[in-house]
This record gives structure tokens, sequence and C-alpha cells, in this order.
């Protein structure tokens, strides 16, 4: 057996890794780098389109809602003059109080959000009620949008945080007063206009947000007077004043912001109602903004790494085949050069080799040497041990001369039957007797069961320098000769060419 690590196909290294299955690798990794990158350059200007398109209703529902509650307040403020002026001319003509009832009656029913009109005299009892004749008893003195006006005779009108009158089934409602004043400047009543809170929210209510959108009428101390999520009138009397939400709706007079201190995070925009000191606000949260996105993005993001993970399983299978096929064509390859039962290089490589050399060596003027080996009495060897101890010998024969060269350049291979031949590129005479010594004494010292003697060569060198005009076939007649020489001088030798 040959020692490990000298397979005298050694010189076949394993073949390198193609490129195109490099490419096939590095291709297919690059367009899913591209398609990934497309993917998530799309879902980002989705999000950023979800974003937009959400402040943008935001910003419309608020508008809306804040030019609704201007127009019900000029038709509330219209009220007011009508009532304020038909109360002074009823007064000035003494005309009957169910007269007034009956004006103040219609005020309540046409104008839009005035739930109830009552007339206050100027001790601050209930003279005219629009909600019944004759109307209800009860003092308001003590009630602040009375008091603003009896103090003074130049107040304006004013408008009353929610209060809660006798009778209106517990429902707060804002409270528009107007002074009273004889032609003589004396202080007559008041005129108050209730407003239910409920009318409000229906306002708020009356615009689509989103699910769990929700807009907000906040005073100006920050109670929360009435949201389109609260329950029936909307009103929950929440006080913000004291948050940084509150902070942010009253630095400006609108606005918009992502809230994160809620949870979840809320777009707000704000607008404060003009002429009311109140604040209008729309929060959405940030969650259902987004939901329809991320809905998406979640079927893409799966479908774009399914078609990615395809398209890497296909590459890596591509790669393997690619890799396999080379590899296969290297082994044909190495199998049509290579000599069966020695696995040294085969006749045909031998000639092509030697020319090469022979070529090459004549351009450079660089010496070139051939070693011709022939097993001693190798017929008789094959007679009395049978063909197969000859194969075994022929085997090891090769392992001893695969061993014995050193050279990337050096060739050994089968001339043919027992025959050997070795390739010496930039070798002298000496050194090509050298290593022809050291074959010949490598395999004298081989020993094979069964064959009490030892297995000799005969080896023929020659070693000259090329030139263009000599022919190859005086190098290997040369060695042939040499060889024939060793034979005849008695055998296991080795005899160099002069
Ligand atoms: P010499 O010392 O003069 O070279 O004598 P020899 O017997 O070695 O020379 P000869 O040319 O007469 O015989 C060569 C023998 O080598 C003949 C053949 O049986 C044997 N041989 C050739 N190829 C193979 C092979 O592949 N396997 C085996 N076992 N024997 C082979
Ligand atoms: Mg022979
Ligand atoms: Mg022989």
């Amino acid at each position: 057996m040959m020692p490990a690590g000298t397979d005298p196909a050694r010189a076949f290294d394993r073949p390198p890794v193609p490129w195109k299955a490099n490419a096939a690798l590095v291709g297919t990794a690059v367009i899913i780098l591209l398609m990934l990158s497309l993917v998530a350059y799309t879902q980002w200007e989705m999000r950023q389109e979800a974003w937009l398109r959400a402040e943008q209703t935001s910003q419309n529902v608020l508008r809306t809602v804040a030019a609704h509650i201007d127009t019900q307040a000029q038709v509330i403020g219209f009220a007011l003059d009508v009532t304020a002026n038909g109360i002074a001319a009823m007064d000035g003509r003494n005309a009957q109080p169910d007269e007034a009832h009956d004006l103040v009656s219609d005020i309540a029913r046409k104008a839009g959000l005035v739930g109830v009109v009552l007339v206050l005299d100027a001790d601050g009892s209930v003279r005219v009620d629009s909600a019944q004749h004759p109307p209800r008893t009860a003092n308001l003195a003590t009630q602040d949008y009375f008091s603003v006006h009896r103090g003074n005779p130049a107040s304006d009108d004013y408008l009353s945080q929610p209060v809660f009158f006798e009778h209106d089934k517990g429902e707060p409602s804002f409270v528009l007063s107007r002074r009273l004043t004889s032609p003589d400047g004396a202080f007559r009543g008041v005129i108050v206009l209730g407003i239910p809170l409920r009318f409000v929210a229906d306002i708020l209510r009356s615009v689509e947000l989103g699910p769990d959108g929700n807009i907000m009428l906040i005073s100006s101390k920050g109670i929360i007077y009435s949201e389109s999520k609260g329950a029936r009138w909307g009103g929950t009397g929440t006080d913000l004043s004291s948050t940084a939400l509150f902070q942010i709706l009253t630095s400006r007079p609108e606005g918009m912001f992502v809230d994160k201190n809620q949870r979840p995070a809320n777009l707000v925009s704000f607008a404060h109602v003009g002429g009311t000191e109140m604040i209008l606000a729309a929060t959405m949260s940030v969650e259902s903004i987004l939901i329809d996105w991320w809905r998406r993005m979640a079927i893409i993001g799966v479908l774009s790494l399914v078609v990615c993970a395809a398209l890497a399983v296909f590459a890596v299978l591509l790669h393997r085949e690619l890799l396999r096929r080379v590899a296969a064509e290297a082994r044909l390859g190495q199998l049509s050069i290579t000599d069966g039962l020695t696995g040294l290089a085969n006749r045909r490589h031998f000639d092509e080799r030697l020319r090469l050399e022979w070529r090459r060596a004549a351009r450079t003027g660089a010496p070139l040497a051939l070693l011709f080996i022939d097993a001693d009495h190798f017929k008789a060897l094959n007679d009395e041990f049978g063909h197969a101890k000859g194969d075994e010998v022929l085997k090891s024969v090769a392992g001893c001369i695969a061993v014995s060269i050193r050279r990337p350049g050096d060739l050994a291979a089968r001339f043919g039957g027992e025959e050997f031949a070795v390739i010496l590129p930039d070798t002298g005479p000496e050194a090509a007797l050298g290593l022809a010594q050291t074959i010949r004494a490598r395999i004298e010292d081989l020993s094979f069961a069964g064959v009490p003697r030892p297995v000799t060569v005969s080896i023929g060198i020659k070693a000259m320098r090329p030139a263009p005009d000599i022919a190859v076939s005086t190098l290997l007649e040369a060695a042939d000769k040499a060889l024939y020489q060793a034979k005849a001088a008695g055998r296991n030798r080795a005899i160099l060419a002069d």
C-alpha cells in the first residue's frame, strides 16, 4: 500500500468553486436584498400615506365641527337679540305675560341649540318661561349669570359654565345671558338661554372619526364639557387642567401632535372655538390609524419573505448542483488522464506533458530530464505469484515513484505494462540520477507477502537541454537506450545516458 498522503493523483487538485456557482448565490442575495428594500420602501410610503390621511381626516372633522358650532353660536346670538328686543317692546306696551311666553317658546323651539328661554326679573325670579306658563317658581339670583349682569350695567353677553336647571331631567346646559336694562338705565332683569350640552354632544357625534376617535369640547379651564364618546349628553366633567395635554392645547390657537402619554398613543388635533374660549380637540389612536397598514404589511411581509426564502432555497440548490457538476466534470477529466491501476498519469497525458515541457524548456533553455523505469523479470513474477500479485506490486512501485518526486512540475506516468516514466523539468543529470537512485532503492526495500525476493527496477535516465531543432524523440530514445543498458548490465540499477 502507498503511504498516506502520497496519492499519485495528487497533481489533480480539488477543482476551484466555479464563478457561476458563486454568481448564483451572490445574484440571488442581491435580488433578495433589492426585493426587501423595495417592499420596505413601499411599506414606508404606505405608512406615510395612512398617517397623512389620518391627519387630514382629523383636521377636516375638527373644522366641520367648529364651523357647525360657530353657525349655531350665531343662531343663538340672533335668538338672544330677538328675545331681548321682543321683551323690551312688550314691556314698553305692558303686554300680557302669555304673549311673552308665546314669543320665547317659539324661539326655544326654532333656534337650533336653544333648549329653554327664561326671562328673570330684577330679583332673579323667573317671570317668563319658554317651557311653561305660568312660569316655574324659581329664583336664580344666586347664579353667576345673574349676578354678573346685576352688578355691571355695561356687562356683555355672558356664557356660563354648564349648569343644571330644575325640570331639565338632570341634564346640564350652558347659559347664555344678557342684561335687560330699562330706558333710564336701571337693571330690569336677565334673559337666559339654556343650551343643553346634549345638543352640543349631538354635533360632536355627527361626524365620523374612526372606531376609537373622540371629539372633545373643553372649557378654557380644562374641564371636558362634552365628548362624542361620552354617555348621553357627553359630559364627563373630567378635569384636564393639570395635564401636559391641556398645556399644549392652551399654548396655541390650533395644532396637531402625537400624545404619547396616553395608552395607546393618540394623534390629537385641536382648535380654539372662536369667541367662546372653548377648545375643540379630536383624538385618534395611533393604533387605529395604522391598523390597516399593519394588516397589509403583515400579508405583504409574509409573502415577500416566503418568496425570498424560496429564492434562497432555489439559489442554494442551484449552487450545489453547479458544484456537483463541476466536481463530476473534474472527476471525468481526471479519469481521462489517469491510469486505472496505479493512479499515475496515463500514457496519453505523459505524451502531452512531455511535448509541453520539451517546448517550454526549448524556449527557456532549461534542462529537462526523463526517467524510464522498468520492473525486472516481471514476467517471471507474474508467472510465479499470479497476475493479482503482479498488480499489487505495480501499484506499490507506482507509489514509490509518486512519493519520490517532489516538485510541482514533475510528472510520474505509467508508460505501459510494467514500465513507468518520470518527467523532470528544470532538472540536470546529477539531480535526475539522484532521484532515480532514490526510487530504485525505495522499490528494492518493498516487501510483499508471499514473495520471498525483493522486487527491483532498472532505470534509464536522460537529461538534456532541448532546442527547437531537436525532436523530443531524441530524449525518449536516449532514456530508452540507457534503460536497455541498465538491463544489460545486470538490472536493479540506474544508468545516466551521455
Ligand atoms: P525484464 O527484466 O527484461 O524487463 O523482464 P520482464 O519480464 O519484466 O519483461 P517482459 O517485457 O518480458 O515482460 C513484461 C511483463 O509484464 C509481461 C506482462 O505479463 C507483465 N505485465 C505487463 N502489464 C501488466 C499488468 O498490468 N499487470 C501485471 N500483473 N503484469 C503485467
Ligand atoms: Mg518491459
Ligand atoms: Mg520488465
